[in-house]
C-alpha cells in the first residue's frame, strides 16, 4: 500500500519534471497539508510547509549547504565526475576527504562558501595518480589551479625569476 503510493508520488514528479512544472501533485505530508510539492529545486518539499517556514527551511538550507559533511560530499562528487571523464582511477570514498580550516599550503582560511579564490578544492598529490586513498588532500581552489598550471621545474624557474625581480626592485 505504502510502496504503491510511492511509486504514483514519483511517477506525478517525473511527469511534472517532463512538463517543466515547479510543482507537483504529491502525497500529503506529515502536518497533512494538500499534497503540492515542489519538484527539482526544492526537492519535494511541501509547498505550504516551505510557503509558511521559509526563512528556517532556507536557514537550514543553507547551514547544511556549509558543513564540512556537504562539503565533502560536493567535492566527492565532483571528482568522481571528472575521473569518469579523464579515465582516471577513483576508489576514494567520503572518508578519504578531510576537511582542513585552513589550505595547507598557504596557511590562510578556507572559504566554506566559495567555489574559487580561497574555496575549497580537492588535489591530487601526485598528479601521475588518481584519485586513490592517499593521494588526495583539500587545499584552496587558487593552490590547485597554480599548482595544475605548472610542472615543478617551471614553477622553480618562476620562483628564481620572482627572487630576482625582487633584487632588482
Ligand atoms: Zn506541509
Amino acid at each position: 500500500m505504502v510502496r504503491k503510493r510511492k511509486a504514483e508520488h514519483e511517477a506525478s514528479r517525473d511527469l511534472a519534471i517532463a512538463r517543466g512544472d515547479e510543482i507537483y501533485a504529491g502525497s500529503r505530508c506529515r502536518r497533512g497539508h494538500d499534497g503540492r510539492r515542489y519538484v527539482q529545486k526544492l526537492n519535494g518539499i511541501c509547498v505550504t510547509c516551505y510557503q509558511e517556514n521559509q526563512d528556517i527551511i532556507m536557514a537550514r538550507y543553507r547551514a547544511r549547504k556549509a558543513s564540512p559533511k556537504f562539503r565533502a560530499e560536493k567535492l566527492l562528487h565532483r571528482a568522481k565526475k571528472r575521473a569518469s571523464e579523464n579515465g582516471r582511477e577513483f576508489t576514494i570514498t567520503i572518508n578519504d576527504i578531510i576537511i582542513p580550516t585552513h589550505c595547507p599550503i598557504t596557511g590562510r582560511p578556507l572559504d566554506i562558501h566559495s567555489q574559487e579564490g580561497e574555496g575549497f578544492s580537492l588535489d591530487r598529490i601526485d598528479n601521475s595518480k588518481g584519485y586513490v586513498p592517499g593521494n588526495v588532500a583539500v587545499i584552496s581552489h587558487r593552490m590547485n589551479t597554480l599548482k595544475c598550471s605548472a610542472t615543478v621545474e617551471e614553477v622553480e624557474r618562476l620562483l628564481d625569476y620572482m627572487r630576482m625581480a625582487e633584487l632588482l626592485t
